[in-house]
């Protein structure tokens, strides 16, 4: 398989089409068309097209594409049977919610343990998932690939560099501040308060044509 090949872009949206095309089966459906398609994950047609195109999967006209086949592309694609485990750091809110989600949609990502600093917290599980000291960061986290970063803003840097001597691959990280990692590692930011205000920048500033007019 030539992996490599999918652009960036095409392969940031292969978990939105898999998960679509997982329900599709669930329901007993045997082919989609890029239209359905379309208005399900609302990226438009051609684009995903575009994305079919480079995995082979060219829809024929007027019967669209063959979930099984998409489905089995992508599973292999995502690494579905590979499970990645993940760790999560900082047991507040919005580390809390995170571990009651566990992401089970996805089969290949599992948060398997938590770090905290709070007595109340430490030792005990949320969701299945055991909460351990931060102090025992390094003793535990030996498997773990991908770390999120839900620990206040003044923390982030610090376990950052923790995480890396552990040798963590990626980093989501959901606090407001920027770390710095070194070139092997990646991270994907994601401020929740930035993406609500821009949000409401764009329909303030841009707002999108009204249907009824
Ligand atoms: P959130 O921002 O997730 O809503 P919160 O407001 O409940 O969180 P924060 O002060 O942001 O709380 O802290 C998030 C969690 O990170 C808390 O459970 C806190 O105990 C934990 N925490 C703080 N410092 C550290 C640290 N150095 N290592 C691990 N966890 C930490």
């Amino acid at each position: 398989m030539e992996q490599n090949k999918i652009p960036q872009a095409t392969a940031k949206r292969l978990p939105l089409y898999y998960r679509f095309l997982n329900n599709l089966n669930h329901q007993g459906i045997k082919r989609v068309s890029s239209k359905e398609l379309s208005e399900a994950v609302k990226v438009d047609s051609a684009t995903i097209r575009r994305d079919f195109s480079y995995f082979g999967a060219l829809g024929k006209k007027g019967y669209g594409y063959n979930v099984e086949y998409l489905l089995g592309f992508f599973r292999k694609t995502l690494d579905q049977d590979e499970l990645t485990q993940v760790a999560l750091i900082g047991v507040g809110n919005l580390g809390t919610a995170f571990l009651h989600y566990n992401f089970m949609k996805n089969n290949n990502t599992k948060i398997m343990m938590a770090f905290d600093t709070s007595p109340e917290k430490v030792g005990t599980e949320i969701g299945g998932v055991p909460i351990y000291h931060i102090d025992d960061l390094e003793a535990k986290i030996k498997d773990v690939r991908v770390a999120i970063l839900t620990v206040p803003s003044s923390e982030a840097e610090g376990i950052t560099t923790r995480l890396v001597k552990d040798g963590i691959e990626g980093i989501l990280n959901f606090t407001p501040a920027r770390i710095t990692v070194p070139k092997h590692v990646r991270v994907h930011h994601i401020d929740l308060a930035v993406e609500l205000q821009s949000l409401v920048y764009f329909l303030k500033h841009y707002p999108l044509q009204n249907e009824r007019d």
